[in-house]
């Protein structure tokens, strides 16, 4: 993190991290050059054997147990891989969704069965995972989903519509949110795990065209009585999935905030190269006081940010993270990022709306940071309830 003059945590800079990033970095350098990430934009999805590649580099299922195939890492891992593909601007491959996000609803809510079934698969790259909660009626407000769960014996009937679902072209397991009992409001909010394969029923909608993320195949999906055993049901009983739900959505939304602190490191840094080489008025940009005041109050920001972001890493190591510091950091950090982003864009001047240069991927990768993950007025929301 060299723009910024302060250094991280020991705990994220012990030398098994350090020799840990170095390998992410070669990997992604690799498999991942920005020629291979223009396809995917082209394509509006990842390539399946990116998949894979990653999965023998060891890099899914990072924080999972060697004993059901993962690595054996912690979040510290997960930190690592977001950082390195946010800089790169790979946002694209949800890799830390299906890692950080889907992996800890089966690690946490699922029985041994369904740990042994599911998580050696998604380690080796045979079944790339998203979970379904937003529908056409129901972002912000989950406990407005409609999507049903009718119980037929010892299947469930899996009816309704979900849309804006990341890797939804590619996921092989998808974590549905329904309703298992539509009387009962939040507590009728059930997480069932559909596999994707010979699902009669289940249906791939459109792969939306998007603002940035353009090589994210986030789609719509479609449930027409979708026979799924109970035994896909995750947690003990049915209802719990709001509070599961709630569970997890910290350790999401810190995620949102690494990968916004990331980019705006590599924002300045981009930036700072690009003002102390440009020529204007017989001088460099960076010579302009304009430009030294704006990459100063950047570079603050910056630092402020990344205080704040590896402290609550730290908090979250040790299982101290709550749901509204989460929220703080989520708003506050991808606020954050679409400012110093618009600021460095600006000092490129025409260059930085030109798509070969990345600032103008991350303008457009780094708006929908404010939306997903719960819109920042809802993290606002959530920060205000505990006043
Ligand atoms: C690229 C992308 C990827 C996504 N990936 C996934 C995924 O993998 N899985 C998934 O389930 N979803 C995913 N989403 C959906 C995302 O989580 C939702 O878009 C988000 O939660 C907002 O819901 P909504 O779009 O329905 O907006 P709405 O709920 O309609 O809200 C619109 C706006 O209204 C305002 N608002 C809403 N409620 C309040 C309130 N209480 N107080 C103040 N203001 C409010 C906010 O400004 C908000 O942005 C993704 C979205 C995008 C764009």
């Amino acid at each position: 993190m060299s723009v910024l003059n302060i250094d991280r945590p020991d705990c994220l800079n012990e030398e098994g991290i350090a020799i840990f990033r170095e390998s992410v970095r070669k990997f992604l350098d690799q498999h991942a050059p920005e020629t291979r990430a223009a396809r995917w934009r082209e394509k509006g999805v990842v390539d399946r054997p990116m998949w894979t590649e990653a999965a023998d580099a060891g890099l899914l299922c990072l924080s999972i147990s060697e004993q059901y195939g993962g690595a054996g890492g912690d979040y510290r891992h997960e930190v690592v891989l977001s950082e390195e593909i946010a800089k790169r601007g790979l946002g694209d491959f949800a890799i830390s969704l299906h890692n950080a996000i889907v992996a800890p609803y089966i690690v946490n809510y699922g029985s041994e069965e369904q740990k042994k079934n599911w998580l050696p698969r998604m380690a080796s790259g045979e079944l790339v995972s998203a979970i379904a909660m937003s529908e056409p009626g129901a972002g912000s407000d989950l406990q407005g989903v409609r999507t049903t769960a009718r119980r037929d014996g010892n299947h469930y009937l899996i009816s309704g519509q979900k849309t804006f679902i990341s890797n939804g072209q590619t996921a092989d397991i998808v974590v549905v949110v329904a309703k298992t009992d539509p009387a009962l409001g939040a507590k009728g909010i059930s997480l069932i795990v559909v596999e994707t394969k010979d699902a009669r029923g289940f249906q791939r909608g459109r792969n939306l065209g998007k603002l940035g993320l353009e090589g994210q195949d986030t789609s719509e999906l479609f449930f027409d009585d979708v026979r799924v055993p109970t035994a896909n049901l995750l947690g003990a009983e049915e209802g719990l999935g709001f509070v599961q739900l709630m569970q997890q959505l910290p350790q999401e939304r810190l995620n949102i905030a690494v990968g916004g602190a990331a980019v705006i490191e590599r924002a300045l840094e981009l930036t700072i190269a690009y003002v102390k080489e440009r020529k204007a008025f017989g001088g460099r940009l960076i010579d302009f006081q304009n430009t030294q005041f704006k990459l100063a109050e950047c570079k603050t920001e910056a630092t402020v940010a990344r205080v704040f972001v590896d402290r609550l890493i730290g908090l979250h190591l040790e299982g101290k993270l709550d749901a509204p510091t989460a929220s703080m950091a989520k708003y506050w950090v991808t606020d954050l990022e679409n400012k110093i982003v618009d600021e460095c864009l600006q000092l490129f001047g025409g260059y930085g709306y030109m798509s070969e240069y990345p600032i103008s991927h991350m303008y457009r990768d780094s708006r929908v940071q404010r939306i997903y993950g719960g819109a920042n007025e809802i993290m606002k929301v959530l920060i205000a309830r505990t006043l």
